[in-house]
């Protein structure tokens, strides 16, 4: 981990007890911290958060549903399957509609609770502390690495890189393969890979995404929070004063400054401190703890991913010294300075509840409309159309077309094919083709059919136009060809001309 650019306060929030920052301890001679391990209550709920997060990563390609993978976005054959919905290219305004609502969900958690989801879900948060996990595994903890980079060569540091980069290659892989086992067949996917028998462009996109982890998670780490990660420059503006974030009572902290433990004293809460100096005891966990580098005593930073390993090192060393705990703390700016508990009620989260409510509401009225089969009629725009008879009061007249009709379900299903036409006309239409139609599971079937119009009973008088307007309906039916009983009707209907001399 390369060292931090210097933290910029974005906020007055609190007053910055001191600018003077002391050294970090844990840096090799490269310029590379290594972050103290920390335990606590926010650290186990972080690994929590995270193993779940990651657990449902890899498990949820391989949820199976009536056969199939239940959630795939299938690249080749534009569907994107989830359980019993299929969605096609021209659906795909609820996907729109669901990350609308997942960036106001975003936006709401954040007005109360302000960068939790970094700090807790995050992916990039949830990699980079596996990768964390397995390098202090395989070289110790923060003191032991960074001798290990100041060490020169040897055969014992060769063995421990080489360790750590082969643990690392092998979990970024298996994350190419679990980020694209939601774009293709995934349990195929994972054999084909291992056993380097994958496609061309899968073993690409597989080895493209497995590098992409590697260097994140593995190398650029908090790196991708400070420079490339929009949410942290816009997430002050959600902010407001009744905002729980990561912040240090710099009213009860400040004059920081070392002292001796009095193990006598312990008991006698805040009574054990020498004249002038606050409750920081300046012990520097909080700063050795901190993924991104920086000093939370120098006010709300927009490097601050909200992990809580401040607090949980401070609330220790708050112990240790007998003091009261949350010196750092999950906490609002309104709590801190007059003491008020946070306000439920803000505009802010007002509106972006109300937004979140508007894409939910958004959603459903999309999946409602939604329909499970495509009709698509093309009239044959070669010829125009073919006159079968020219008897008198008899005469025939022939048009064709092409239905491409789409089977949206994950299910076979029959179609019957239906026109509908103006009772006024002289004429009756019929279709010169079979009218019942089987199309497979999530298929197209293109159906060239020919409709003929023959001029009603000579007795029968009717409008006679060279051109009329034909409307064709699907309408799914049983293998018998007739609406299945209880069933919902599942219809479509498209209007195309029909010409005639
Ligand atoms: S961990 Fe707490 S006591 Fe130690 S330097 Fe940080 S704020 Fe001060
Ligand atoms: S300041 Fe504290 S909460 Fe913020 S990133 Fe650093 S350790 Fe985590």
């Amino acid at each position: 981990m390369s060292k931090p650019a210097t933290s910029k306060p974005v906020s007055s929030r609190l007053p910055t007890p001191s600018t003077q920052r002391i050294p970090v301890v844990n840096v090799s001679a490269s310029g590379k911290i290594h972050v103290r391990e920390q335990k606590g209550v926010f650290q186990k709920i972080r690994q929590q958060t995270n193993t779940l997060l990651i657990a449902i990563f890899f498990l949820i390609p391989f949820i199976n549903f009536n056969g199939r993978q239940a959630i795939l976005f299938d690249v080749t054959e534009q569907q994107f399957f989830f359980f019993n919905i299929t969605l096609w290219p021209q659906d795909f305004t609820v996907l729109a509609w669901v990350f609308m609502a997942a960036a106001f969900a975003l936006f709401f958690v954040t007005v109360y609770w302000g960068r939790v989801w970094c700090g807790f879900l995050c992916p990039q948060t949830a990699w980079t502390a596996m990768f964390m996990w397995v390098e202090a595994k395989v070289e110790g903890n923060h003191h032991h690495r960074t001798a290990l980079d100041n060490a020169p060569l040897s055969m014992s540091k060769i063995g421990k890189r080489v360790s750590k980069h082969t643990a690392w290659a092998v979990i970024a892989l298996l994350t190419g393969c679990g980020f694209m086992g939601y774009f293709m067949p995934a349990r195929e996917l994972y054999s084909d890979i291992f056993s380097f028998s994958s496609g061309f462009w899968t073993g690409v996109w597989v080895w493209f995404f497995a590098l992409c982890t590697y260097l994140n998670a593995g190398w650029m780490r908090e790196m991708m929070c400070l420079h490339c990660c929009p949410y942290s420059r816009f997430q002050a503006v959600m902010f407001d004063a009744n905002t729980k974030t990561v912040s240090y009572d710099a009213a009860r902290g400040e004059n920081r400054g070392p002292r001796k433990r009095n193990k006598k004293q312990l008991a006698l809460v805040n009574d054990n401190k020498p004249a002038g100096l606050g409750d920081c005891v300046d012990c520097h966990l909080c700063v050795d703890v901190c993924p991104t580098g920086i000093d939370i005593r120098n006010g709300l930073q927009y490097e601050c991913i909200n992990c809580g390993a401040c607090v949980d090192a401070c609330n220790q060393t708050m112990e240790k010294f007998g003091y009261l705990p949350n010196l750092i703390s999950f906490t609002s700016e309104n709590a801190l300075k007059k003491g008020e508990k946070p306000s439920f009620w803000s505009v802010k989260a007002l509106g972006y509840a109300g937004a979140l409510v508007v894409m939910l509401v958004m959603i459903v009225l999309d999946l409602q409309s939604r329909t499970d089969i495509q009709l698509n009629v093309i009239r044959d725009r070669q010829s125009l159309y073919r006159v079968v008879s020219t008897e008198l009061n008899k005469e025939v007249t022939e048009n064709s077309y092409l239905l491409k009709i789409r089977n949206k379900t994950q299910q076979a299903a029959f179609y019957n094919i239906s026109i509908s036409y103006d009772n006024l006309s002289a004429y009756d239409f019929a279709i010169a083709n079979d009218t019942v139609v089987l199309i497979k599971a999530a298929e197209q079937l293109e159906y060239p059919i020919t409709v003929t119009s023959s001029m009603k009973h000579p007795d029968k008088q009717g409008l006679s136009q060279t051109r009329e307007t034909l409307t064709f309906f699907i309408t799914e039916v049983n293998s018998g060809g007739e609406i299945v009983q209880g069933k919902p009707l599942n219809q479509v209907a498209q209007a195309s001309r029909f010409f005639r001399p």
